[in-house]
This record gives structure tokens, sequence and C-alpha cells, in this order.
């Protein structure tokens, strides 16, 4: 069995054909959808980079693996393999429990490989433990790791595909391009249709909350619209990269029998909800994520159900038949679409500029603001109706007090369950990392 997990960073999926964009950004994505299931509701369970990569690659959530932010703390996860000896008697002593998705491969004797630049942020977890890990450059600044190309990842990428791809393997692909900073060449930006989308038709600009997280200045729709041309250009540079890999795989005749995964760490908040070109906060622009998944000897499908990152472990090692660890948190996808009878309700959390957490139900969506970080408007608690109300434009919390106490109720329950140290109520007494730089 082949594997293939891609990861792109800040990729709205309302910005890809298969999940309904009016551009026509992804024909690459979108076949590959075509030929897999696509999860129309799937969630970063943590987010931002740091925290959301650290549950897919552990399998566990936030509360587990303590990483909940970017900075110091989340460059060590938790793990008996960090422990000092005096804690020696807080587990059982078998490690298998706790190895991470590259380890259950490297232990288990599958070949696996990790491509992605993210590793220099510094993210030393990433780096355990896998047969190879391949570094990409950028081309024009190493100082920085968002600036590598996605055509130099796609190489890399190729290149161990020409060498590795017989036998069993896992491969694990990350792309950068839709993160600020934007590198296309002004003949791709034009290219892109200047319309705004219908969430961003009025946004207020005016208003003082309006403004980015990493000072990006936009006064008025000309700003805007330019912005969201960018963004979506180097969605549709990132396509052609994955059509590339795509194609290189139908070529070799191993298209049918790699498993493709296809996901994003967290979504871009492009100005909706008051700060531009961030992923930022809990609402939907940052915490959706694109999820699909082409299985093989599966039919496509389309879910509607909510799904999290945290089932990617679990159904990667499903698809190779093995166990997952003991202190894995998700449960393989295949096996949720198959049983129908699964919770649907995805427990978030945000830990970036704001700290918040959000209870995402089946029509509603209760979100709990810890620490306002760099909003201090933002309410302690806001309740939206999502079916009528998918950008959360109007919060209910005031005219829904019944149901706003059940929300509030399930997610203390939901969060006692996962930890008696809870690492995102700690992060809320201390404020958020990026607010700490801004001050
Ligand atoms: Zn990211």
């Amino acid at each position: 069995m082949k594997t293939i997990l891609i990861d792109i960073d800040s990729l709205r999926p309302d910005h890809l054909g298969c999940y309904g964009y009016f551009k026509n950004l992804s024909p690459g994505i979108d076949s590959l959808a075509e030929d897999g299931t696509v999860f129309e509701n799937a969630y970063a369970c943590a987010s931002p980079s740091l925290p959301s990569r650290a549950a897919m690659i552990s399998g566990r959530w936030p509360e587990s693996n303590q990483v909940v932010t970017h900075g110091p703390s989340g460059q060590t996860m938790n793990s008996p393999y960090n422990w000092s000896y005096e804690r020696k008697n807080d587990w059982d002593g078998d490690l298998r429990n706790w190895w991470n998705l590259p380890e259950l491969f490297f232990q288990e004797g599958i070949k696996s490989c990790g491509i992605s630049s993210f590793a220099r942020y510094p993210v030393p977890w990433l780096l355990r433990t896998w047969d190879e890990f391949i570094q990409p450059r950028s081309s024009i600044d190493q100082s920085t790791h968002a600036t590598v190309d996605g055509e130099k990842v796609r190489e890399k990428a190729l290149n161990w595909l020409e060498d590795s791809s017989e036998g069993d393997f896992f491969l694990y692909i990350q792309f950068w391009d839709p993160h600020v900073p934007c590198m296309r060449e002004e003949k791709e930006i034009e290219q892109i249709d200047d319309q705004l989308p219908e969430y961003l038709k009025n946004v207020d600009l005016e208003t003082e909350g309006q403004r980015s997280a990493d000072k990006k200045d936009i006064n008025g729709e000309k700003d805007l619209k330019r912005m969201v041309q960018e963004y979506d250009a180097e969605i549709r540079h990132v396509d052609k990269q994955i059509e590339a890999i795509t194609s290189f795989l139908k070529r070799k005749g191993l298209y049918e029998e790699t498993n493709i995964i296809l996901t994003g760490d967290h979504g871009e908040e492009l100005g909706e909800k008051g700060v531009v070109r961030e992923h930022w906060s809990s609402f939907e622009g940052t915490q959706r994520i694109p999820l699909i998944v082409k299985s093989t000897g599966e039919d496509p499908d389309r879910v509607e159900d909510r799904v999290s990152n945290i089932d990617i472990a679990p159904t990667v090692a499903d698809l190779h038949n093995l166990e997952k660890p003991g202190k894995w948190s998700g449960k393989s996808l295949r096996k949720r679409i198959e049983n129908s009878d699964w919770e649907k309700t995805i427990l978030t959390m945000h830990g970036l500029y704001t700290v918040q957490r959000a209870l995402i139900g089946e029509r509603y969506k209760y979100i709990r603001t810890l620490h306002p970080g760099i909003r201090p408007d933002l309410p302690e608690e806001q309740l939206f109706d999502l079916e009528k109300d998918p950008y959360e434009t109007k919060d209910i919390s005031n005219k829904r007090e019944g149901l706003l106490k059940d929300f509030r109720t399930l997610m203390d329950e939901k969060v006692d369950e996962r930890s008696s140290e809870d690492p995102v109520s700690a992060l809320g007494e201390e404020g958020p990392y990026g607010w700490k730089w801004n001050r």
C-alpha cells in the first residue's frame, strides 16, 4: 500500500472548485476530488500551523500533545520521550502507545519520507522519526521557511517518487504557497478574476477592528480585490503542482494503487471577521480545512458530516492495516463512513493572536473566547447558526439562551474528558503568542 499525504498551508476549502468556488483555480485538486471522498465540513481540531500539524502528526488532541500555540512552548510535544526520570511511573511503559504517525511507519518497517521546510520554524518534533526528511530551500530567502515555492516542493516529491515508489510507503508533502508573502508574478495575478466572493462583498473596511495581524494595509475595495487575487493566484500555482504529482503517478501507472489524502493546516481569513489575510481565530475562515481522501478500492463520495484533522493519522494507519497507537484520539474516516452513528460535534481550539475554543455541532457553532488578544471587542461567548449564516455574521447568543447553556455545558464536559491539565485554559490565562509580540 502506498499513501501520499499532501498538506497545503492556509488553504481555504471554499476557494476550491470542488467546494463550490466560482473561479476555476483548482482543476488538479478538483479532479482528485472526483476520484475520492470530499469531506465538505472538515476542521482543524487545533490551529494555527503548529498545533494543527502537531495534532495531525501525533494523532493526539492538543490537550494531550500540549502544543497549543507558536513559539517556544510549541516546540516540545508532551510524551514520555521528553519526560524526566521522576515521571517514569506516569505511563505504562509501552512506548508504542505514544508513537507519532511517521514513527508508526518506521517501527513497522514501512518506508516513510517527509518533505517540508516547516521543521525550520523551528519545529523539532516534526523531524522524528522518518526514514528520510527533505527540507526544500527557498530560492529567494533562506532566513524564512515560508517562501519555499511549490515548484521546489513538487520537484523534491517527484525525485523521491522516481527513486522510491517501489513497495509500500508513506510520503508527506507540505506546500506553503497560499501563505503570505505572495510570490506570484504580475502576469499570474492578473490572470485571476478580480471579483470578490459573496462573503467579502459587504465587508466594512472602515471599522477600527478591520486590520491585519501582519499589518497589511487594506484601504478600500480595490486593495481587498487585489489581495484576494494574490491569494487565489497562489492557489492556482499550488494546484499546478498537485496536478503534476497526480499526472506523474498516472504516467507511472501508480495512481490507482496510491492513496492520496489532501488537506491544509488551517484556512485564511480575508476580512470577513475583521482581520485581513491572517489565520487568527476560531471562525470558519481559519478553522475550516479542505479534506479529500482518495483511497484504493473505495468509490468517490461526498460527506457532509463534520470531521477534523485528528482523524487523518488513524485513517493513514488504517489504509496500511496498522493498529493505531493507544494514545491516538481520532478514528479512521473509512470506519466512520461505514458506521454513520459517530460523534458529529467537533471541539476545536485556536491559539495565535487570540485564544478561543469552538464547539461545532451539526447546525450551530458555539465560540468561547478565553483571551481576546488583538481584538478586545470579542465577546466571551458567541453562537452562530451555520445553516442560515455560514460566515458567522449574526451572533444569536442573546436570543437562544437555552441552546447557549447546552453548548457551554457540553464544551466543559468535552474539555474535562480530554485532559486534567488543560493547556488551552492555561494559554487563555497567559495570552496568545502573537498578541504578546505585537505589544
Ligand atoms: Zn499554517
